[in-house]
């Protein structure tokens, strides 16, 4: 076994139960490592804090996966882990309206690097580094030994030099599916495609929150969706009874995404807007307009570049929500979500409050949500709970 020895304060933080394996961690050079070696994380006085594999992602070099210096990390390991996450998810599973969740999330389940989504009896697989797709054949015998009864398996590598997706057939094995397969959510119908590019049509982590315009705060009013994508919100928002939507995503592919949404719930997509077009073109043409909405969306990337601008979530949040503010109508709620892990709900409410200041205009919370259930973090890891969501109203 390869031995990895960390820093004093680091070791100190990985015996806390902290799972990430820090580049700036490392006490030495990692020279000897290779992606995938299974390695003993030891302090510097030579004591085994963890072993773990390494890998190199753009948070880390590596994670660790057990504190038992006995344990041996092989398809056992993979299948005790596996079997746990498949036992915590048994609700989603037996849920008749609900049939795509993650069923593995990564460190919080137990392995940093890799996820696993289940969709209507499809799995997706994303791995984030090479180092932990060298696990791929242990991995896949470990969900053959569970009795899933899967259609098929499909993967996103995740792990190009930027940590991007690879391009590629994303089939693994099984038969392979008919896309768009749907697939409900809390009643819901989404058309989903796991073999075409980085994304599937649908962000399984806003479940909550969809169903939460849906039930109680669409109804009767007009809603602004930005960054819609396939327009998931819109639809959600259409069919809670809302008045009309307006769905505004930059990418050609959204306008057929987001009617095929509508359609496949046979809703009446010509009774809303979809608009391709910058989100923040479009704010300077409604205030121009004197536009105002009821329920407006903002759930952006983190980092994003457009042929005219680049936006990043850290620095252009309080901005995008200052838009917002200018045409929210009075009592008017804006849904605030990011999925950037640079900050924390705090550093995230202080965007919120000093966007508000500086238009000079008041607000109440009224809800939060961060990930769902499924998307199961651990109280050593914080940031791996990456998804903020505040619900604000417009006094
Ligand atoms: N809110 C969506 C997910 C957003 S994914 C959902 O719930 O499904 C991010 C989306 O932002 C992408 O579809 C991308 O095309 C879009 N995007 C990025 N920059 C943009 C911009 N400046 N204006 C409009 N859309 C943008």
């Amino acid at each position: 076994m390869k031995l990895l020895t960390l820093k004093k304060a680091h070791a100190a933080k990985i015996k806390k139960g902290y799972p990430l394996i820090e580049k700036e961690a490392l006490a030495g050079s990692a020279g000897h490592m290779k992606e995938g070696d299974l390695v003993d994380i030891m302090s510097e006085s030579g004591e085994f804090l963890a072993r773990g594999y390494y890998g190199l992602q753009n948070k880390g070099v590596g994670w660790t996966l057990t504190r038992n210096k006995h344990e041996q990390v092989d398809q056992a390991f993979f299948l005790t882990k596996l079997t746990k996450a498949a036992q915590a998810r048994a609700k989603l599973f037996e849920a008749q309206d609900t049939t795509a969740f993650r069923l593995f999330n990564g460190e919080g389940d137990g392995v940093g690097g890799v996820t696993i989504d289940y969709y209507d009896g499809y799995l997706l697989i994303q791995w984030y580094s090479k180092g932990v797709y060298t696990f791929k054949d242990m991995l896949i015998s470990a969900l053959d030994e569970m009795d899933l009864d899967y259609k098929a398996i499909y993967e996103k590598k995740r792990f190009d030099t930027a940590g991007q997706y690879v391009e590629d057939d994303d089939f693994v094995k099984g038969r392979r599916g008919e896309f768009p397969i749907i697939i409900q959510e809390n009643g819901i119908q989404y058309a989903v495609d796991l073999n075409e590019g980085a994304m599937t049509g649908i962000f399984l982590d806003q479940r909550h929150v969809r169903k939460a315009i849906r039930d109680r705060y669409a109804k009767g009013k007009t809603v602004l969706n930005t960054f819609s994508y396939t327009g998931a919100f819109s639809v959600a928002a259409a069919l809670g009874g809302a008045e009309k939507t307006t769905s505004v995503d930059v990418a050609n592919r959204s306008l057929a995404k987001t009617i095929e949404q509508f359609s496949v719930n046979k809703l009446d997509y010509e009774a809303h807007d979809i608009k391709v077009m910058d989100v923040f073109n479009y704010f300077s043409y409604a205030a121009k307009k004197d536009l105002r909405f009821d329920l407006i969306i903002l759930d952006p990337p983190s980092f994003a570049r457009t042929k005219k601008r680049t936006f990043s979530a850290v620095k252009d949040y309080k901005n995008l929500l200052k838009e917002t503010i200018a045409i929210t109508a009075d009592k008017g709620v804006i849904v605030a979500s990011t999925n950037s892990s640079a900050f924390g709900m705090k550093k995230f409410k202080g965007f919120i409050d000093a966007a508000f200041k500086e238009t000079n205009e008041r607000y109440t919370i009224i809800e939060e949500f961060t990930l769902p259930e499924d998307f199961k973090t651990i109280s050593a890891f914080p940031e791996g709970n990456y998804l903020k969501v505040v619900l604000l109203q417009k006094k």
